[in-house]
Formats: structure tokens, sequence, C-alpha cells
């Protein structure tokens, strides 16, 4: 396929404008506010940092609200990418304030696809309108959950009731005292065909039954959001709360990941450049052996190296949201799933030289480094591990048909 992608729309051109004032206006100056009450937060605290509201406001007030969505925000992906990614450069704080944030956009994007009226009425609404939040939960601690067809969770039907048992870990948001909502995927018919097994179910967190545990940390590192153990004793809700049809768990979820793999993608590369701009003013004011540390050949090499890196995934990743935009997210999800590799790695590496360029500051708290070094490793695991990609992908490969009938082997005069 030759790629030629469409020029960005004037709208588009203005949301990024207006998306860049608002990360210098009003983002990166949040940021002291929302660290410093963080750090004061007693261990374990998950409570929302007021500055979070305030820019939510401000920035619907600027028109920079649910970006991600096509529907809400008439972007393709293709032009939502670059303003993403700006959002990436504050990853605590810009994501949310522009109602962008994960887990949330991919429940509104299920919720969006599948959702009934009353559904949509009842949770997609007051998502998409940043009064509530939500959380996504199919990984557990008994099975590989990265084979999503051994999830063990049990979703039975009693009456007009599903009665739901189960553990689950790593529960992003809902330690989040918004989080009124979980989309819990189990197990409905575990006779049915492997793929034909799971369902994903609206559990209001309330629910009796469901008990938010523990939040894990990243890396020693508790997000305000969390990260939860989440247990599931006879939680009983009506039928009418599933999402889709019985049996179309499996099916939504990879609905469901396309999109929330590529937005954070996208974000990724804000980040990679978040340590690269670092980089590059530490070099020139940090003086080692008489002279900036810019002027060693080594620390130029490293900043080239992290350039070509980052343009090079950012081309994946644009490729990738560009046949999502032309030809769906089914027929893109070899490239989201490789772009879905290769960014995180090339930002961790750029992350990596920024860190060492810092000292003993990059591992510190008294730069974002080590935050950021933690969330894109972690990148790496969550959404799919790499070599879960790296299969699909190795796999399609071996089933291309090539361009060309290949000219003879050199090897036939061997025969
Ligand atoms: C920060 C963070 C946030 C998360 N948020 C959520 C969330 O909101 N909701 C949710 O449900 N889950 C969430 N997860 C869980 C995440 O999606 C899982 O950790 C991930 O899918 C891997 O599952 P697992 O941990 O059970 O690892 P396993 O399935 O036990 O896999 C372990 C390792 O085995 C290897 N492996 C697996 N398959 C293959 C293969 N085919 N070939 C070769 N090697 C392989 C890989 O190295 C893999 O990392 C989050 C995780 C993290 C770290």
């Amino acid at each position: 396929m030759y790629p030629a992608y469409p020029a960005p729309t004037a709208e588009a051109l203005a949301h990024y404008d207006a998306m860049v004032s608002f990360m210098r206006e009003e983002v990166f100056p949040a940021e002291a506010a929302y660290e410093t009450f963080r750090h004061e937060a007693a261990p374990g605290d998950h409570t929302v940092p007021p500055v979070v509201e305030e820019l939510k406001v401000k920035a619907r007030e600027r028109g920079l609200w649910n970006l991600f969505l096509p529907s809400e925000s008439g972007l393709t992906q293709l032009e939502y990418a670059p303003i993403a990614e700006l959002s990436g450069w504050s990853l605590e704080l810009a994501p949310e304030a522009l109602n962008c944030q994960a887990p949330d956009t991919g429940n509104m994007e299920l919720l969006h696809l599948i959702g009934t009226d009353e559904q949509q009425a009842t949770w997609l609404r007051p998502l998409l309108d940043g009064e509530i939040r939500s959380a996504f939960a199919m990984t557990e601690p008994r099975v590989a959950s990265s084979d999503a067809t051994n999830i063990e969770t049990r979703i039975v039907r009693d009456g007009d009731e599903y009665v739901i048992n189960g553990r689950k870990w790593w529960i992003s948001g809902a330690a989040d005292p918004r989080c009124k909502v979980l989309i819990v995927m189990g197990k409905t018919d575990p006779e049915a065909a492997t793929h034909r097994q799971q369902s994903m179910v609206i559990v209001p967190t309330d629910t009796a039954g469901v008990d938010i545990q523990r939040s894990l940390p990243v890396f020693g590192r508790q997000d305000q959001h969390g990260h939860c153990v989440v247990e599931l004793t006879d939680v009983r809700v009506p039928v009418t709360n599933i999402l889709g049809e019985e049996g179309g768990g499996f099916a939504a979820a990879q609905a469901r990941l396309g999109p929330g793999r590529i937005h954070h993608v996208m974000r990724a590369l804000g980040a990679g450049e978040r340590a690269l701009a670092m980089m590059v003013a530490r070099v020139q004011e940090r003086v080692a052996f008489g002279k900036p540390l810019a002027d060693q050949s080594a620390v130029r090499e490293r900043i080239a190296e992290s350039r070509i890196e980052l343009d090079q995934a950012r081309a994946l990743c644009h490729h990738a949201a560009y046949v999502v935009d032309a030809r769906g997210n089914k027929e893109a999800r070899h490239l989201i799933a490789a772009a879905k590799v290769a960014v995180p790695r090339a930002v961790l590496s750029v992350i990596d030289r920024s860190i060492q360029v810092h000292g003993g500051a990059g591992v510190s708290d008294a730069t974002p480094l080590s935050m950021l070094y933690g969330w894109h490793r972690a990148m790496r695991l969550f959404d799919g591990p790499d070599e879960v990609h790296l299969t699909t992908l190795g796999r399609a490969e071996l089933n291309r048909t090539p361009l060309f009938d290949l000219p003879e082997s050199i090897f036939s005069q061997f025969d």
C-alpha cells in the first residue's frame, strides 16, 4: 500500500495550535502543584489533586475535549496523533485534562461501539463529560493473562442476574475515588469454543461483593489512579449489564485494545520528546572535565541516535493511524502491534540515555525521567507483552505473499 496521507484539516491544525498553547500556558505550570500534592499525600493515598479538575475545565473551554473519539471530535486518528503526542509530554496531567486518558478512552470506545442506549446514557455520557472514571478488569494473578482465553473469572447466569466470582489485578484506575464502573471480563460458557467462552459485563463499583483492594506500585511508585487487586465475590448485576453479546468478550477485547494501544503509543512519543529535550538542555549547561557535556562526541552521538529512533518510531505510529482511518482497526492490527512494540522500545532507549546524562539526578525524583522510564517499561507488558505482538507479526509475515516471484535461489547451484 503506497502511503499518501491526507493533509490535516484546518480544524485539526487549530486543535494542534490550541494544544501547544494549552501545554505552555496551563499544563507545564501546573505540574509543580500536582507533584507537591502527591508528595504530601500519605502513602497509598489516591486523592485527586485539585489541579486535575481545574485543568479539565480549562481544556474544555479551549475545545480540547474527547479528541480521541472521531465521532465526538471529527478528527481522524492521524490528525489526533500529534495532539496526543503533545499530551504525552506531561503524562500525568495532560491526557486527563483532555478527557483522553487510559483506561477510560478504551472503555468509552467500547461503550460507544457496542453499548446499548441505556448503557450509553448511564455510563458513556458521564464518562464523556469527565464526571466519572472507569476501569477495565481482565488480568488475573492466577493465570497467564497475556492469553485472554486463560481468564478464569466466572460469570454465571441466575434468572435475571449474572453472578460474578473472580480475582483480578493490575486494574488501572480502580483506586481513583471517581471510578464508578468496572468492565469485567470473565467466562460465561467454559464449554464453548475457545474464543466464545468470554463475555464482558458492566459492574458498578458500589455493587455488593466488589472489593477493590491494594493498588500495586510500578517500580515502587504509586500512580494516583492506582492499579488494583480486585476481588469479586458473588457480585450480582442484571443481565442487561452484558456489554455486547454473551460469548462476544474476546472479540470485544480485541476491538477495545486496538485504539487503546495506538493512543498509548502516540502519547509515548511525547514522553520520548520530553526526555530528549531534557537531555539536550542538560548537556549544554553541565560542565565536566573542562567543557560542556555537549562538546563530547559520544554525547552528541547519543542525541543523534535519539532523534533518529523517535522519528522512525513516529513514522510507524502515523502509518498505523493512517491505516486505521483508511481501512479500519482490523486491517491496521499488525501495524498497531508493530508500533506497540517499536515505540516503547525507542522511547525507553531515549529516556535511558537522558537518565545517563543527568547522572544521579536522572534516577531520583528530581526529574520525571525515572517515572517515565518505569511507565514505558511497564508499557512493554500492558496491552499485550512484546512477545505476543511479535508472534502475531511473525505469523502474518510468514503468510504474506511476496510482491514478486523471487528469482531462483543461488542455492540451486548446489543441488
Ligand atoms: C502498569 C500496568 C497497568 C495495567 N493495566 C491493566 C488494566 O487496566 N486492566 C487489565 O486487565 N490488565 C492490566 N494490566 C495487566 C497487563 O495487561 C498484563 O500484565 C499483561 O497482559 C501480561 O499478562 P500477565 O501479567 O499475566 O503475564 P503472563 O501472561 O504471565 O506473561 C508473562 C510473560 O510471558 C511471556 N510471554 C507471554 N506470551 C508469550 C508468547 N506467546 N511468546 C513468548 N513469550 C510470551 C512474556 O514475556 C510475558 O511478559 C496492566 C499491567 C501493568 C504493568
